[in-house]
């Protein structure tokens, strides 16, 4: 498949990276995941508005306008011939000799683009297990950081234990998941960890609040705990890559009936009409 670094369009198994490259050594960049459906980028805008926000966090200079990062992605996108793909765009402080200060040189930005693989088409049928895992990551997680590796390790843990996510849980409270947002439903109305430090501000979390409005479906911002979510009527999670995704059961024990409800359904079918307006 095919990959972008530094204005050279390249194959993604090509090497491209010196080693003292900074995303290499230190993590020290920032990333988006972008969906492609039918050739239109789904809420484009947002992803490189969170992509400036967390390049303005680590005071990473992005000079790379939004004009200029567009015109590469559609490059990326004609050369990969797909219609259907996820691009992965990720910048970073640069290449220097390696050195925790902030070096003197050009940021580097690399891009992938692959065919979209969807989620096993049993799992959005019958809903996906999670497990719960301690938060441990550190206190600016609304920050799209390279640094990944508690994610990483949560995620590994989940899937040895047969499950799809693990739900991170910080002082007794549902956080997020290690790559998505977490949603109970309780009495018709749809709850979500609000707004910090803390999490991600997904940006299927954003076209969620906006088709609950649509739908009139309430959306309550506010922290609820494991518990809560194991009496809850529904629970679902959120990403780019796995849309709105029903979760029927928690550390093997099930929630409500065990498979998926109505609000997560009717979510996700609004979900693909806003798709096809794009
Ligand atoms: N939370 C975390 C920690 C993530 O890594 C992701 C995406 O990978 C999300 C939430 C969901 O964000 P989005 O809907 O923008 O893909």
């Amino acid at each position: 498949s095919v990959a972008y670094f530094n204005g050279n369009f390249i194959e993604s198994d090509e090497p491209a990276l010196p080693i003292e490259e900074r995303g290499h050594q230190f993590g020290d960049g920032v990333y988006e995941v972008m969906r492609i459906y039918n050739g239109v980028p789904f809420m484009l805008d947002e992803h490189l508005d969170r992509l400036y926000q967390s390049a303005t966090a680590i005071k990473l200079p992005l000079q790379q306008d939004r004009e200029s990062l567009k015109h590469t992605i559609s490059e990326l996108m004609d050369k990969s011939g797909l219609t259907n793909l996820v691009i992965y765009l990720q910048v970073t402080r640069g290449i220097a000799s390696r050195d925790h200060l902030f070096p003197d040189c050009p940021v580097s930005v690399s891009m992938t683009a692959k065919p979209f693989r969807e989620p096993p088409a049993e799992a959005r049928e019958n809903g996906v297990s999670v497990m719960l895992h301690p938060d441990e990551r550190w206190e600016n997680c609304y920050i799209k950081s390279l640094n990944l590796l508690p994610n990483i390790l949560a995620k590994q843990a989940a899937y040895e234990k047969g499950c799809f996510e693990a739900i991170l849980v910080r002082d007794g409270k549902v956080t997020e998941g290690t790559s998505s947002n977490v949603y109970m439903v309780k009495d018709g109305s749809i709850l979500t960890t609000p707004l910090s430090n803390r999490i991600l501000p997904g940006i299927t979390r954003m076209a969620v609040k906006q088709i609950a409005g649509e739908l009139h479906i309430p959306f309550v911002e506010a922290y609820f705990t494991p518990e809560d979510m194991l009496r809850a009527d529904e629970v679902f999670i959120t990403s780019t890559t796995s849309e709105i995704m029903p979760v029927v059961r928690i550390n093997d024990e099930e929630i409500n009936s065990g498979e998926p409800g109505p609000v997560a359904r009717a979510l996700y079918e609004q979900l693909k009409t806003m798709i096809q307006r794009f």
